[in-house]
C-alpha cells in the first residue's frame, strides 16, 4: 500500500520531458503513486505510454481540457503556452482507454469560465464546453471509468450539469470553491481533490473547506508541474511534494499526517480501483 496517491499530475508534460523517469523514481521511493492526466489527445496518449512503462504505481487518465477546445494563448501562473484548438473525437479517446489497463479515469475535462479565448462570444464558449463535458461523461459511462473533472469559475454550472446528466463516480480536481459548493458535490457522491493551494491560500477559503470536509470525501493531488506547495512555491512541482499538502491539512484538522495519508490513499485506491 502506497503512503500517498497523487491523483492528478502531469509528468506527461514538456516540463518533465528530460527527467520524468527520475521524477517518477523519486516519488516511488517515497511511496507515492500517481495518475498522469491528459489534457488533449497527445498528452493523453503520452500519459498512457508512461503508465505502460511501469508496473504498479503509475496510472493514466485521458481527456480533453476545456482550454484546448479553442486556439488561444494561456498564461498559467508558472508557465505560458499556446493552446491548440482540438476537436473531441470520442472514438479516439475510447480506443486509448481500451488500449491499456493502466487507464483508470476519464479526465481532465470540464468547465473553465476563467481562461476564455478572445474574440469568441462567451455564451458560445460555455455552450461548447458543456457539450464536450457531456460527451466525456458519456464516454466514462461507456467504458465504466470514474471521471476527473476540471472546473474554474463555474462550480454552480457544473453542479447543475452533473445533476442533470450523470450518475456515477467522480472527483472534482483542484477544488477551489467554497465549502457550500463542496458539500453539493459530495451529495452527488463526488470526491473533492485538494493540492498545494492549501499551503499558500490566504483567503481562508481552503482552510474552511479543509476544516469542514470529512477525510472520507477527500483525495490529494499535486497538479504538477503547476501549483508547487510551500516551501517550493514558484518552482516546478512534482508528485513527491504531496506530503506538504498533507501536512497542512493535518495541521488544520488537528490530526496526524499519517491519518490524512491513510484515509486519502484508501479513498483514492477504492475510487480508481488501484
Ligand atoms: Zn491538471
Amino acid at each position: 500500500m502506497p503512503k500517498f496517491i497523487d491523483t492528478h499530475t502531469h509528468l506527461n508534460f514538456q516540463a518533465f520531458r528530460d527527467d520524468y523517469g527520475q521524477t517518477i523514481d523519486r516519488a516511488l521511493e517515497e511511496d507515492v503513486w500517481m495518475i498522469n492526466a491528459g489534457t488533449q489527445f497527445d498528452t493523453s496518449r503520452r500519459a498512457v505510454e508512461i503508465a505502460e512503462e511501469h508496473s504498479d504505481g503509475v496510472y493514466a487518465a485521458v481527456g480533453l481540457h476545456p482550454i484546448h477546445l479553442f486556439e488561444h494563448h494561456v498564461d498559467e501562473e508558472e508557465t505560458s503556452f499556446n493552446a491548440r484548438g482540438e476537436e473531441f473525437n470520442i472514438d479516439s479517446y475510447k480506443e486509448l482507454v481500451l488500449r491499456s489497463t493502466k487507464v483508470v479515469a476519464i479526465g481532465e475535462f470540464g468547465l473553465d469560465y476563467f481562461r476564455m479565448p478572445k474574440g469568441v462570444d462567451p455564451k458560445t464558449v460555455h455552450g461548447i464546453q458543456q457539450e464536450i463535458t457531456k460527451q466525456h461523461l458519456f464516454l466514462a459511462k461507456s467504458v465504466d471509468k470514474p471521471v476527473m473533472i476540471h472546473c474554474r469559475d463555474a462550480y454552480d454550472e457544473l453542479y447543475e450539469l452533473l445533476k442533470e446528466n450523470y450518475t456515477g463516480p467522480g472527483e472534482i480536481h483542484c477544488f477551489t470553491g467554497t465549502w457550500e459548493q463542496a458539500k453539493k458535490f459530495i451529495d452527488l457522491g463526488f470526491y473533492i481533490a485538494l493540492n498545494g493551494i492549501v499551503t499558500f491560500d490566504k483567503t481562508g477559503r481552503s482552510e474552511n473547506v479543509v476544516k469542514n470536509l470529512p477525510l472520507e470525501f477527500m483525495i490529494l493531488e499535486t497538479d504538477a508541474p503547476y501549483l508547487a506547495p510551500e516551501p517550493h512555491r514558484g518552482k516546478r512541482n512534482e508528485p513527491s511534494y504531496i506530503k506538504y499538502t498533507a501536512a497542512k491539512i493535518a495541521e488544520w484538522k488537528g490530526i496526524a499526517v499519517d491519518e490524512v495519508a491513510h484515509q486519502t490513499t484508501k479513498n483514492a485506491r477504492r475510487f480508481y480501483h488501484i
